[in-house]
């Protein structure tokens, strides 16, 4: 997709014909384009400021960042305090290339459709523009709990669990309140939180939302923003008719504001994406033949039997390494596990099959170091944000080539370098054509020589 980030003469490049969002941010010369360049007012909560034990009142004078030619501060978008003091709390200091380039135009209330994929930091690029979006403009009416305000829906609980978490950091310095409704976790406790807190920022699958919002346990006729992440995910899972239908329950697409994001856009993705967006601005962060620059990725051709002896030494020699294994199904990632635990390697499994409170435990242990080895299949693994995850393996090649690209963008994130190796066999080894197109490159190959025998 191209970056139609700059003022082209077309149709997408009309202002939104919203009533309530236009000119609410102040310009400081009046050039949308530049507002980039704007610098820090954030007069307009500055006495909502939290105070420190002392009595210090908290201003953006405490979180000093200098500029730097080319990059963009979160100081200079004009965002609320509550939100910056949030920011710097979480040790953010310069917007992302996503953040940078949809920021200055979501928060002028502009639809995005986004390409970018999990570490480029769009959960907070379209978390930062509906928290302020909602503090700018704080509800005048009084409504019951179950209205959401503002709506993201994920293809899958990880992905949810992890937006939901990045909302609540983010929201720590104002009263707006994040409830998420996923499947696999108590049905009973989501329901208790929707009759019993604000659903300011609702975070969801779309099979356990729709549920509530058929029974009317959520209202989603007054939402103003909706967030679609990992759009591409949710065709693949068979999710865009639930999807459809919820979207038919918020405010029609003239009066929400809709930010889309989808690490890929085949076709039927890019008609859904014109079709619930409003004059959206198209951006892209991750041109295809970049994607994955930082990272060393290998394919070992093997014989199937040479599989396991070829891991096991592979994870031996990088003695401690974060490593991720991708399996194709799940008999497949069990039988891994069980080698590797009776290999005394520090594992766990990360698939469909384990429970959903176990899953998020394992990753909770994966990210604080108490795993070494998390054997995933995709869907599980998708979306997963662990930092320094140094090794990426594909014990399968995956069937779908898109799938690849996932994948080994779990290693690699935040611009650190990282390793991908791959097995293909004679089952699988037909695909690597296919991988190849999708990720714009051709890959080395090693044939492998299994030492052991
Ligand atoms: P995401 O693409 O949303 O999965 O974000 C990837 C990681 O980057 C997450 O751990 C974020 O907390 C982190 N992150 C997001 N924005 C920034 C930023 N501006 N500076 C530093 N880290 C960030």
């Amino acid at each position: 997709m191209e970056n139609q980030n700059q003022e082209v003469p077309s149709e997408t490049s009309t202002k939104p014909k919203r009533t309530r969002r236009p000119n609410k941010r102040p310009k400081s010369n009046g050039d949308e384009s530049s507002s980039t360049k704007q610098t820090a007012t954030n007069s307009s909560d500055a006495k909502v400021s939290a105070s420190n034990a002392k009595g210090h009142i908290w201003s953006i004078e405490d979180f000093p960042v200098a500029e730097v030619e080319g990059k963009l501060r979160f100081h200079d978008l004009n965002l609320p305090d509550r939100v910056i003091k949030s920011i710097a709390e979480m040790g953010f200091e310069y917007c992302s290339e996503i953040q940078a380039e949809t920021l200055p135009m979501t928060l002028l209330g502009y639809d995005i459709i986004g390409q970018a994929q999990t570490g480029t930091g769009k959960t907070a690029a379209f978390l930062i523009a509906m928290i302020s979006d909602f503090l700018d403009y704080p509800l005048e009416e009084k409504r019951p709990n179950n209205f959401a305000r503002g709506l993201i829906i994920a293809p899958t609980r990880e992905l949810a669990i992890q937006i939901a978490d990045e909302a609540i950091k983010l929201t720590t310095n104002c009263h707006l309140n994040v409830v998420t409704l996923v499947g696999g976790l108590s049905y009973e406790k989501q329901k208790i939180a929707l009759e019993t807190e604000n659903v300011d920022i609702l975070v969801a699958t779309p099979g356990r939302l729709l549920d509530f919002a058929r029974s009317r346990k959520v209202q989603l006729g007054k939402v103003e923003c909706l967030v679609l992440d990992e759009a591409d995910r949710m065709l693949s899972m068979g999710f865009i008719p639930d999807v459809k239908s919820i979207i038919r329950m918020t405010p029609h697409k003239e009066t929400r504001q809709t930010m889309l994001f989808s690490a890929t856009f085949p076709k039927d993705i890019q008609a859904l994406a014109q079709q619930w967006t409003y004059f959206p601005k198209e951006v892209s962060v991750v041109p295809k033949e970049a994607t994955n620059q930082n990272i060393d990725q290998v394919i070992y051709t093997v014989e199937a039997d040479q599989k396991w002896p070829v891991l096991k030494q592979l994870i031996e020699e990088n003695g401690g390494q974060r490593t991720i294994i991708f399996a194709n199904r799940r008999d497949e990632t069990r039988d891994l596990y069980e080698r590797l635990r009776k290999a005394n390697i520090n594992c766990a499994i990360l698939s469909g099959e384990v429970a959903q409170d176990k899953r998020v435990k394992t990753l909770k242990n994966f990210k604080d170091g108490v795993i070494q080895v998390l054997v995933a299949t995709d869907v599980a693994g998708r979306g997963i944000h662990v930092d320094n995850v140094e090794l990426v393996v594909n014990y399968s090649l995956p069937e779908d080539p898109e799938d690849y690209v996932h994948r080994i963008g779990r290693t690699g994130r935040g611009g650190e370098t990282g390793k991908s190796v791959s097995f293909a066999s004679e089952d699988d080894a037909f695909m690597i054509p296919e991988i190849e197109k999708v990720v714009g490159e051709s890959i080395r190959c090693e044939y492998m020589v299994d030492t052991s025998q």
